[in-house]
């Protein structure tokens, strides 16, 4: 049954999209408006790696982004079929062992691997590692592959996505609005700011992983996701800077040299793609969804945008359901 309330939805990142298919999915007419020319252009979203890693992310955040990013395995399993559920792995130089004793102290949900069980679960790291931890419940995606699949599934539901449509003033659109322009929301959310990412996709026929694999290093936690087709990316700096200029020379460096550390072959790769982005951060990392009278801002994911979209769409549409419902709404809720 559709209601009669109609959404705009600011904004075809994943937070948007995710949002979109929560409302449509509740039985709200939705519409989705985004300036860029077509899906994942200048969207910090097109950057990201795709790791749904709730328990690996414990080691450096708060709980409540393992509890809110739980949920989000199944539904990306739901309404992406390309999640590939195989878990992911932790290693570090035999040089930084102890940081690999630390790691497992701060998370949770791991096994320890010895270099027969690391080999069993990834041959071309064979030899090359002595422990390992195996997150064996985590996931991961390709966000391209995962926000088209998405804005397919809107599609079929006739859902539009209006591109080349810039959003000036929120106050001009008609109904609800569920803000989710990312950092671009910074006009209205003054406590919103961005965090630099860099990343490189490599491809090589040399070596193949099932699996994210993670390598603990004393400046920057590095990671590799593989995309198939011979394609990895590596990811990812956080950088406390607004700038935003392409991959500096410093951070290719360190994140070509972890792919060579995890191995040797990637110093074959071609480098495919360099890229770099700003996360929309509110000052506790945590995404909230506000409420200024028709308007949600729902924003703020930080590196957790694949991770958590899912939790800030189910509360964009929990606030949107209460409110057609004329339940109390409170003004601000947070993760
Ligand atoms: C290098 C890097 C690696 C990352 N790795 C991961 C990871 O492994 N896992 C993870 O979960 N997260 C990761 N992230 C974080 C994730 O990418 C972000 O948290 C997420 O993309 C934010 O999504 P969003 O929808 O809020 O914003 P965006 O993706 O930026 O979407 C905002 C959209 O709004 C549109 N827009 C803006 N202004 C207007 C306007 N005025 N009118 C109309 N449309 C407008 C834009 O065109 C854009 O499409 C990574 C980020 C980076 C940079």
């Amino acid at each position: 049954m559709e209601r009669t309330s109609s959404i705009s939805v600011i904004g075809a990142g994943v937070a948007g999209l995710a949002s979109a298919i929560e409302l449509s999915g509740r039985g709200f007419a939705v519409e989705i408006l985004d300036r860029a020319a077509r899906l994942g252009e200048g969207a910090c979203s097109w950057m990201a790696g795709g790791m749904l890693a709730p328990w690996c992310e414990r080691a450096t955040t708060d709980e409540i982004v393992a509890q809110r990013g739980e949920p989000s395995l199944d539904w990306w399993r739901r309404h992406f079929p390309g999640t590939v559920s195989n878990g992911s792995l932790v290693v570090a130089p035999a040089r930084d062992a102890a940081d690999l004793t630390r790691f497992a102290a701060r998370t949770e949900r791991h096994e320890w691997l010895d270099a027969d069980q690391i080999a069993a679960l990834e041959p071309d790291l064979s030899g090359r590692f002595r422990r390992a931890l195996f997150f064996r419940d985590e996931a991961h995606l390709d966000p391209r592959a995962a926000l088209a699949a998405l804005a397919a599934e809107l599609a079929a539901r006739h859902v539009p996505i209006r591109f080349g449509t810039e959003v000036d003033g929120l106050a001009d659109q008609k109904g609800m609005i569920v803000d989710c322009r990312g950092l671009a929301a910074r006009d209205v959310l003054p406590d919103l700011r961005g965090v630099r990412g860099e990343m490189i996709v490599v491809r090589t026929r040399d070596i193949s992983l099932s699996r994210p694999v993670r390598l603990l290093h004393p400046r920057i936690p590095l990671y590799i996701v593989p995309r198939g087709d011979g394609r990895f990316m590596i990811g990812a700096t956080m950088v406390e800077s607004e700038e935003r200029r392409a991959v500096t020379v410093r951070s290719a460096v360190e994140l070509l040299n972890a792919a060579y550390t995890l191995h040797p072959a990637f110093g074959e790769a071609e480098i495919v793609e360099l890229g770099a982005d700003l996360r929309p951060a509110f000052p506790d990392n945590l995404p909230q969804v506000r409420r200024r009278g028709r308007v949600l801002h729902a924003n703020g994911l930080y590196r957790h945008g694949f991770l958590l979209a899912p939790w800030l769409a189910r509360e964009v549409a929990d606030v949107v359901s209460a409110e057609t419902g004329n339940a109390d709404i409170p003004e601000r809720r947070r993760a």
